[in-house]
């Protein structure tokens, strides 16, 4: 259980290089637009320290982390909204997503073709909101289409929803901020959380700047990145600085010896473990555990779930017939040194259906059905 998100950018930013070295996987990558034709995907496993102590002091036989889902989404270039490049069934792949990852070009390299013939950050992510913007109005007027005979009969539910179609044309009319205005009323109209929480623009959003090898390891932030941070902080989206050449390095050590390499080059974590950090932090997720001799295993769930809710992404069973949840933090767990320890020192709290599920929290879920 994890999230999943959307790698999508201009062609020959270093999606492809980007996703081959996060996921390992083998997507073809290559010096040439269109090479990613079929959306990839692949899972990662999220790195949690805190996995490992606890499996490590209950002996578990299996250890099951969150993952994070990459979709390597190519072919959205100028003019894809209308069918240009790989066009529309591209746009497609990335409704599915829960948060979108746009990769930023930032480094210089003659020999790599960039599709507007120059490097220019803020020219390409306008090229790519364009076109997300349009294919959000075409999903709208499609909405409107299918709903307007129904508002003409008094539909009370179609006349609203019309209504905030309208209003949500507006905004992409007009350029503004979509993500900010569905957030904002979607928890006091459910309505405008489902038209709204559709479209593309409204997802969460982070930026990667993908920066040469040199950039990265010197430590001394590049001209395109000054110039990247400045539109990012100014539309409050997240920034991740990687290299994708460098990342693509590292996915080639056997995996024991990744770290010290990374440590070695002077870079405090993976660009793994910052994406899957911005991400938790952009998604407002929280991280829970259930520890036994059997497995110990990470769950993800948004922050603010309640107990019955996060018991269900374990088993539908537990959330039907929940009954409590015996709760050790995981703090509590470690400095206790075992679970036993952790209960007789008091630790362990019984909470009930309305207990909110806390990052770190180690739970037995109790349930009848
Ligand atoms: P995509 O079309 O966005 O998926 O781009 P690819 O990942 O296929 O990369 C296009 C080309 O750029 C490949 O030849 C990569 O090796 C190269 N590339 C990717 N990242 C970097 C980088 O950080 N620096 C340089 N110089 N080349 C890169």
């Amino acid at each position: 259980m994890g999230f999943t998100c959307g790698i999508i950018g201009l062609p020959n930013v270093g999606k492809s290089t980007i996703f081959n070295a996060l996921t390992s996987a083998k997507a073809q990558s290559a010096n040439f637009p269109f090479c990613t034709i079929e959306p990839n995907t692949g899972a990662v496993a999220v790195p949690d320290e805190r996995l490992l102590t606890l499996a490590k002091m209950a002996a578990s036989q299996k250890i099951i982390p969150a993952q994070i889902t990459f979709v390597d989404v190519a072919g959205l270039i100028k003019g894809a909204s209308q069918g240009e490049g790989l066009g529309n069934q591209f746009l497609g792949h990335i409704r599915g997503v829960d948060a979108i990852v746009h990769v930023v070009r930032c480094f210089d390299d003659e020999n790599i073709t960039h599709v507007e013939g120059s490097v220019d950050p803020i020219r390409d992510i306008a090229t790519i909101e364009t076109e997300l913007m349009l294919s959000d109005l075409e999903t709208l007027r499609k909405a409107t289409d299918k709903i307007q005979k129904l508002a003409k009969s008094g539909d009370k539910e179609a006349r609203t929803s019309l209504e905030i179609i309208s209003e949500l044309e507006e905004i992409l009319d007009k350029g503004g901020n979509l993500r900010e205005a569905v957030s904002s009323r979607m928890t006091e109209e459910p309505l405008y959380a489902r038209i709204g929480g559709s479209l593309i623009c409204s997802k969460p959003l982070l930026y990667v700047a993908n920066v040469s090898e040199e950039e990265m390891t010197s430590g001394v932030e590049g001209k395109y990145v000054g110039i990247l941070k400045k539109q990012a902080e100014q539309q409050n989206v997240p920034l991740v600085v990687i290299s994708g050449q460098l990342e693509a390095e590292v996915a080639e050590l056997p995996l024991s010896e990744r770290q010290d390499y990374i440590k070695e080059l002077g870079l405090g974590a993976s660009g793994l473990d910052r994406l899957a950090n911005a991400g938790y932090r952009l998604l407002d997720l929280v991280t829970f555990f259930t520890i036994g001799p059997k497995e110990a295993h990470a769950w993800t769930a948004r922050r603010g779930s309640k107990a019955p809710q996060c018991a269900g992404k374990i088993h539908t069973d537990f959330e039907r017939g929940f009954i409590r949840a015996e709760v050790i933090s995981c703090e509590d767990y470690i400095s206790a040194g075992s679970e036993l320890k952790a209960r007789e020192a008091g630790r362990l709290r019984v909470e009930g259906k309305e207990y909110e599920v806390q990052d770190g929290d180690i739970v037995h879920f109790r349930f009848n059905v």
